[in-house]
């Protein structure tokens, strides 16, 4: 594995100025595999999606990498709504193995975690598979010892969103919005009875 490359779709830009900003997380990402300009569609061993996509963006990228990484919330979006439409109302087969295939991997974040992003490239090279987070940003938020803000009537997400941010909003007063993705199984439902439970307490 020697090469890797980038892919910008619509997204908000934030992204790619996370990367902008954060000069020494790309420097460290350089030193790991070389870079190859994305639009002129060359063949990579990684690509880097960032932004929505479509399920024949996501079918060209088969053919032109090896590996790919769906980083930041607006891909990952993309990745579970494919998900969703394919498993229920048009369900595809092909399109299911397609996003199921095990050379697709997933960085979450709003904007895309950059430590997150070069630890899944070091597996990668390492032929190792990278760990995903499967508890809420809660346990997280506990850990630093903040007081829950669902006691004060917001409406928090962290108890059904996937950790790895180190519950970097509620720390700061300001209600997790869930912007690294659902945990399996999150009943939103239930959430809601709570936030009303609290909203009634809180006047
Ligand atoms: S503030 Fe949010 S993330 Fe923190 S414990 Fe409460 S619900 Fe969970
Ligand atoms: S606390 Fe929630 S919204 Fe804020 S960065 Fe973490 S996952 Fe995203």
């Amino acid at each position: 594995m020697k090469t890797m490359s980038t892919i910008h779709l619509d997204g908000c830009g934030g992204c790619q100025l996370e990367m902008l900003v954060k000069q020494k997380h790309i420097a460290d990402l350089f030193s790991l595999l070389e870079f190859v300009p994305g639009h002129a569609r060359t063949k990579a061993d990684v690509g880097i999606v960032i932004g929505h996509f479509s399920m024949e963006e996501l079918k060209r990228y088969r053919g032109i990498y090896d590996k790919i990484i769906i980083s930041g919330a607006c891909a990952n979006e993309s990745y579970l709504e494919l998900l969703e439409i394919h498993d229920n109302a048009e369900r595809d087969d092909d399109a299911m193995e397609m996003l199921l295939k095990d050379d697709l991997y997933r960085v979450k974040g709003c904007p895309v975690s950059l430590d997150e992003l070069i630890y899944t490239i070091q597996c990668l090279k390492e032929g190792s598979s990278p760990k995903q987070i499967n508890y809420p940003v809660c346990k997280e938020c506990k850990e630093k010892e903040n007081v829950c803000l669902l006691k004060e009537g917001k409406r928090c997400y962290g108890s059904l969103t996937a950790a790895g941010c180190g519950a970097k909003c509620p720390s700061m007063g300001v209600p997790c919005r869930g912007c690294r993705g659902w945990l399996p199984n999150a009943k939103k439902e239930l959430l809601e009875k709570i936030f009303m439970k609290y909203e009634k307490t809180c006047g």
